[in-house]
C-alpha cells in the first residue's frame, strides 16, 4: 500500500483522540482519504457511526476500499479490540503511533499479517 506523505504528516496532530480514516485508491496506492468522526473522542479508542462510515463508502463507490487508518498514542500494533474488528473489516489496517510516528499496515485473514508500506506522493 502506498500512502500518501501529506496524510502521514497530518496525523501526527492526533494527540487528544485517535483519529480514523478510510482509504480509497486504486492498485494499492491511496489517492481519497476521508477522516470520520471518533463518536468515543478517547485517546485510545475508536468507534465510527455506521452511517457516517456508510456515507464515505456509498460516496467513494468510484475507488476501491483499500483500507482503514486509525491513530494510537504510542505503537503501531493491532489492539486486541482491533483484532476483533478486523475479522469484521478485512482490509488492510494502518496504524499510526503518535508518539514516534511509525506507521505500519496489517492484515488478518485467519492470521495476522504485516502489509509492505510506502509513503510518497
Ligand atoms: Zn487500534
Amino acid at each position: 500500500m502506498r500512502l500518501p506523505s501529506r496524510l502521514v504528516e497530518e496525523l501526527s496532530s492526533c494527540v487528544e483522540e485517535e483519529c480514523v480514516y478510510v482509504l480509497f485508491g486504486v492498485d494499492g496506492r491511496v489517492v481519497r482519504s476521508v477522516r470520520l468522526v471518533n463518536v468515543l473522542h478517547s485517546r485510545t479508542a475508536f468507534l465510527v457511526d455506521p452511517e457516517e462510515m456508510y456515507r464515505a463508502l456509498t460516496e467513494n463507490s468510484d475507488l476501491e476500499l483499500l483500507g482503514l487508518l486509525h491513530t494510537h498514542p504510542c505503537g503501531s500494533v493491532p489492539s486486541p479490540i482491533d483484532l476483533k474488528y478486523m475479522d469484521l473489516w478485512p482490509v488492510t489496517w494502518v496504524i499510526y503511533s503518535v508518539c514516534d510516528g511509525h506507521v505500519e499496515a496489517w492484515i488478518k485473514r485467519g492470521a495476522l499479517y504485516r502489509v509492505p508500506l510506502e509513503i510518497g506522493d
